[in-house]
């Protein structure tokens, strides 16, 4: 019998994180002042994030950045995550390529979203923070971040989204069970909800909204930071421990991949799994890699989207970034990949899919859901909707091998588990699931409205 699970020991764990945009062959263009429309510097994000991840965000000299002992303490508590050959997989599609994944949904909240919300609380706790806000969606990061924040003794106060608070009670439970303090978003409790409200008093909220509604009371509340689960480049920073631990992983298994997957909604574990191994292409150790983030059709910014300066958010808060965007005013379709459905991508992986560093697809959701199944079905783990997506494109690629006769290895990140997710396999189940592809003239349509 071959090994299945390469984990690493405690002292094998990484003590860096690994920071591409110091070796980008482009680096990523500057952040815009919203206001002013002048380069931001770290000290003009300090009022609304903690002062090291401001630093982080635009720091594109150092390579590698240390992990905190306290943080890598905590990381210990469910790391390394086990890279898993799936045999299952591979039997089940008949395929002769190597099939690998990450699995990050053995984190204790399920998901990879803790490697970033435990160095943030810790970095919020270092520099006097009290109180940490944030929005949510699917809820994935929101159950991160209220954890995070009790390890290190912070208050959390999270915005989910409406419809998300409204139909999925356990997510708001869980939230709860680790003493954050949940609203629905728009809420009476700020400037930004009371508008929304006032002018359409049934809203049923959205991550600009909750962005908004997070970011203003960060502002206002003294010793109060705002956080945030995806998008930014500290995010993907800190998830880079995933394909640092892949890499020794893979090397225990004796192979390299040549292909990595991930799913993408900010980019957070597509950097995570694929920046550390992308440092091999750039340096020209190991070429001829491919990097493949996969998003959803009813969401297709890498696929459909325009490169150019955009706002994070609907109210226009955010600094305003260079990125593949659909336009911050962008309302996608209410896909269950909750976690997929944000119109814009972060600024490095940005920049490396214009310089042809690495390229990016996008699956249909009833697709996504049959890869769900199959991969739940060979392998014993259901899989969030956010990472269904890269097992779809992961099936698309061995059976294309199976054609081909080629035995490539494929390394795709399981980034969450589906099992507070449960309605949406339901609603797949029973046949009741649609597909939202967003044609050219759509997208087309969205940016012609676009102005800043
Ligand atoms: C948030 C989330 C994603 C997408 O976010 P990225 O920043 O693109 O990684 C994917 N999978 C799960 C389980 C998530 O919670």
């Amino acid at each position: 019998m071959e090994q299945k699970r390469f984990f690493l020991s405690e002292n094998e764990i990484p003590t860096q994180w690994y920071n591409i945009q110091a070796d980008m062959p482009n680096k990523p263009m500057p952040l815009k002042n919203p206001v002013t429309k002048e380069d931001m510097k770290p000290e003009d994000l300090y009022p609304i994030f903690c002062e090291e991840c401001s630093r982080q965000e635009l720091n594109q000299t150092d390579s590698w950045i240390d992990i905190p002992e306290k943080v890598r303490q905590m990381y210990t508590y469910y790391r390394s995550t086990p890279l898993v050959r799936a045999y299952g997989l591979e039997k089940a599609l008949g395929t002769p390529a190597h099939i690998y994944f990450k699995n990050e949904s053995v984190s204790p909240v399920g998901s990879h979203k803790l490697n970033s919300a435990l160095a943030q609380a810790y970095y919020c706790k270092q520099e006097g923070v009290t109180n940490v806000t944030t929005e949510t969606g699917a809820g994935q990061w929101g159950t991160a971040l209220s954890y995070a924040a009790k390890v290190f003794g912070l208050e959390a106060a999270v915005y989910q989204v409406k419809i998300s608070y409204e139909q999925k009670p356990y997510r708001r439970n869980m939230m709860q069970v680790f003493g954050a303090q949940v609203t629905a978003s728009p809420s009476m409790s700020t400037r930004a909800g009371k508008d929304i409200l006032t002018k359409y008093p049934n809203h049923q909220g959205s991550l600009g909204t909750a962005i908004s509604e997070a970011v203003e009371l960060a502002r206002m509340t003294p010793n109060c930071k705002y956080t945030l689960g995806s998008v930014l480049s500290h995010v993907s920073l800190h998830q880079t421990i995933i394909g640092l631990e892949a890499e020794k992983q893979m090397a225990m298994a004796g192979e390299y991949p040549d292909e990595i997957i991930a799913c993408f909604g900010g980019g957070s574990n597509f950097a995570g799994l694929a920046f550390p191994f992308m440092r091999h292409a750039i340096s020209g150790e190991h070429k001829g890699t491919r990097f493949i983030a996969v998003e959803p059709a009813s969401c297709p910014k890498l696929t459909k989207g325009k490169f150019m300066y955009d706002y994070g958010d609907e109210a226009g808060y955010t600094p305003l970034m260079p990125m593949f965007s659909l336009g911050h005013n962008f309302a996608p379709a209410n896909i269950h990949a909750g976690g997929l459905r944000y119109h814009g991508a972060g600024v490095i992986v940005s920049q490396l899919l214009k310089d042809g560093l690495m390229e990016a697809m996008d699956v249909d959701q009833i697709e996504t859901f049959q890869a769900g199944m199959l991969f739940a079905q060979s392998e014993g783990i259901v899989p969030a909707p956010e990472s269904c997506h890269a097992i779809a494109a992961t099936i698309r690629r061995a059976l294309e091998c199976k054609e081909s006769g080629e035995s490539k290895v494929l390394l795709f990140n399981l980034t969450g588990h589906g099992l507070m997710d449960m309605a949406a396999y339901n609603q797949y189940l029973s046949g009741n699931l649609t597909n939202y592809a967003m044609s050219d003239e759509e997208v087309e349509k969205n940016l012609a409205n676009f102005s800043l």
